[in-house]
C-alpha cells in the first residue's frame, strides 16, 4: 500500500518507464481487437507458442510445458502454457478484453449530402458522444469480398495518411445546441464521418461520391457493395503520449482494456517451467455485454479446454468441469481512478488512486452490487499474501460512490464455472473517452502482480 513511486530506486523507476514506453508502442499500433489479436499472435509465436488449430488438424498430442494459442475468429485469443500438474487441478487465468469503445461503420455507410461525402456510423460501447467530434480519426478493419479475398484497412495513423473527423457546430451558431443536455448535444445518428469533397465533373449527380468510389476501387479494389461484408472501426488517430512534466502518466486511446491485456500478455509469455497451467484470455465484445461468438459468454474457452484434454489423451467431461472449477482468475479491467476535479463521485477510502498500484475490485456492479462477481474473502486473503510477498503495490477500489452509477466486467461470467475470480486492473481517468489517462507505475505494478499470480497462485 502507499504510492509506488516512493519505493522505486533509480533502476526500478527506469524499468517502470521502459515498460510504459513499450506499452505506449503497443496501444499506438493496436487500436482494434483484430489488430490486438494479430499482434499477440506474432509476439506469442516468437515466445514459442504454436497454433492449437494446427496441432488439432495434424492430430498431434500435447504434453506439459507446451505453449499453445487459440485464435477465435481473429477477435479473441487464448494463450495457454501447460503446467506439470494435471490440468484437472485447475489453471491460473488472466483475462482482459481487447475491444474498446469507438464508432463502427454501418453496413451501408457511404452517402453524399450537399457536396460532401460521409460515412454513417453506429457507436460501439458506452460513449459520451460529444467527446468524439472535432478530433482526428483513423479507420481500421476488414472488407471481405465475395471471392473470399480480405482487404485490410488501416488509414490515419501513418504520417502520410489522411485522417477523418466528425464535425461539430461552431460556437457562433450554437446558442440553441448549448441549451441541450450533454446526452443530446451530439446525437448518435449525427456521428457521421467526413470522408471527401472533390466532385467528378462528368457526372451530374452524387458527383463527390462517384470520385470516392473511384478512389476506393483504385486503392483497395473494392466496390460500394463490399461494405455489406465489412467491419470497419473509427478510432482516434495518433499515438499514445507520456503525460505530465514528470512523464509519469500515459494519455492514449484504448487503455480500457489494453492496459490490462498488454501486461497480462507480457507476463504470460515469460513464464517458464510452470506447475499450474497458465492461461491468458484476451477477449472481444466486453464493451457491449460480452455477447456473441467472440465474447466471454461464448463457450469457445470451455470448448478449447475440452480440446486440450483431448489432445493430452485425457478427455472426460468431469475433468473439463473440474479444471474450470479448480481455476483461479484475475479478471483484469480498468477501474475509475479518483479524479480531484470530480470528488463528488469518489467513494472515500475505497477508490483507486494513480500511483498506488494494481487495483483489486472485490465487486463492481451498480444499484447494490447488481450484476457483479463478488469475490470471496478467502480468495482476497490469498491474493493479499501473494502480492505482499512479491512486493507488488496494490490497492482496493470501487467504481465510485454508491448509487453514482456502475459497471461490469467479464468476472461474473467466469464465476459461473465456480472458480475463484476477482477484478484486478488499473485505475484510469477519462474512461471510454478518446484519450484515457493512466499512471505508468500502475501498469508496471499490474505486470508484476500478474507474474506473481501466474507463477505462485495455488
Ligand atoms: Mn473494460
Ligand atoms: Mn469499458
Amino acid at each position: 500500500m502507499g504510492n509506488a513511486w516512493l519505493k522505486y530506486d533509480e533502476k526500478e523507476t527506469q524499468t517502470c518507464m521502459e515498460f510504459g514506453k513499450n506499452y505506449m508502442e503497443f496501444i499506438s499500433k493496436c487500436k482494434t481487437e483484430r489488430v490486438c489479436v494479430k499482434e499477440s499472435i506474432e509476439m506469442a509465436e516468437k515466445a514459442g507458442y504454436r497454433d492449437f488449430k494446427e496441432i488439432i488438424s495434424n492430430g498431434e498430442s500435447l504434453k506439459a510445458q507446451d505453449k499453445i494459442y487459440y485464435n477465435m475468429m481473429n477477435k479473441s485469443i487464448v494463450l495457454m502454457h501447460l503446467g506439470n500438474d494435471p490440468l484437472e487441478k485447475g489453471m491460473n487465468l488472466l483475462g482482459a478484453h481487447v475491444d474498446s469503445p469507438r464508432m463502427d461503420l454501418k453496413q451501408r455507410p457511404l452517402y453524399e449530402k450537399d457536396g460532401l461525402v460521409y460515412l454513417d456510423t453506429h457507436y460501439y460501447g458506452g460513449i459520451k458522444k460529444y467527446q468524439w467530434v472535432t478530433i482526428p480519426l483513423a479507420l481500421y478493419g476488414v472488407i471481405c469480398k465475395k471471392n473470399g479475398e480480405v482487404v485490410e484497412i488501416s488509414i490515419g495513423d501513418q504520417e502520410t495518411d489522411p485522417v477523418f473527423v466528425v464535425s461539430d457546430l461552431l460556437i457562433h451558431l450554437a446558442s440553441k445546441q448549448l441549451q441541450k443536455s450533454a446526452a443530446e448535444v451530439v446525437e448518435g445518428e449525427n456521428l457521421n464521418v467526413t470522408f471527401g469533397s472533390i466532385p467528378v465533373k462528368e457526372e451530374d449527380k452524387e458527383t463527390v461520391k462517384a470520385n470516392i468510389l473511384d478512389l476506393l476501387k483504385k486503392k483497395y479494389n473494392v466496390e460500394e457493395e463490399d461494405f455489406l461484408s465489412a467491419e470497419i472501426e473509427v478510432v482516434p488517430a495518433g499515438k499514445a503520449r507520456s503525460c505530465g512534466l514528470d512523464e509519469s502518466m500515459i494519455l492514449g486511446y484504448g487503455h480500457d482494456d489494453r492496459i490490462c491485456a498488454y501486461p497480462s500478455l507480457m507476463a504470460q509469455l515469460q513464464m517458464e517451467n510452470v506447475d499450474r497451467t497458465c492461461v491468458t484470455l484476451l477477449v472481444d465484445k466486453e464493451e457491449i455485454g460480452s455477447v456473441g461468438a467472440t465474447g466471454m459468454q461464448s463457450r469457445f474457452f470451455e470448448n478449447f479446454v475440452a480440446e486440450v484434454f483431448y489432445a493430452l489423451g485425457d478427455y472426460s467431461e468431469i475433468k473439463v468441469r473440474r479444471a474450470l472449477q479448480n481455476s483461479h482468475m484475475l479478471s483484469s479491467d480498468v477501474c475509475a481512478a479518483h479524479d480531484p476535479n470530480y470528488p463528488e463521485v469518489t467513494s472515500d477510502r475505497n477508490m483507486g488512486e494513480f500511483g498506488h498500484g494494481l487495483a483489486i475490485c472485490k465487486y463492481t456492479g451498480s444499484r447494490g452490487k447488481s450484476g457483479c462477481n463478488d469475490a470471496s474473502a478467502e480468495f482476497m486473503a490469498v491474493l493479499r499474501k501473494l502480492f505482499d510477498d512479491n512486493n507488488v503495490s496494490w490497492q482496493t477500489s470501487e467504481l465510485g460512490k454508491v448509487d453514482a452509477g456502475g459497471g461490469g466486467t467479464i468476472a461474473y461470467i467466469m464465476g459461473n464455472y465456480g472458480m475463484n475470480v476477482v477484478d484486478a486492473g488499473v485505475p484510469v481517468h477519462n474512461m471510454h473517452s478518446p484519450a484515457e489517462l493512466c499512471s505508468k507505475a500502475d501498469i508496471y505494478e499490474a505486470y508484476k502482480g500478474y507474474i506473481a499470480f501466474l507463477k505462485e497462485c495455488k
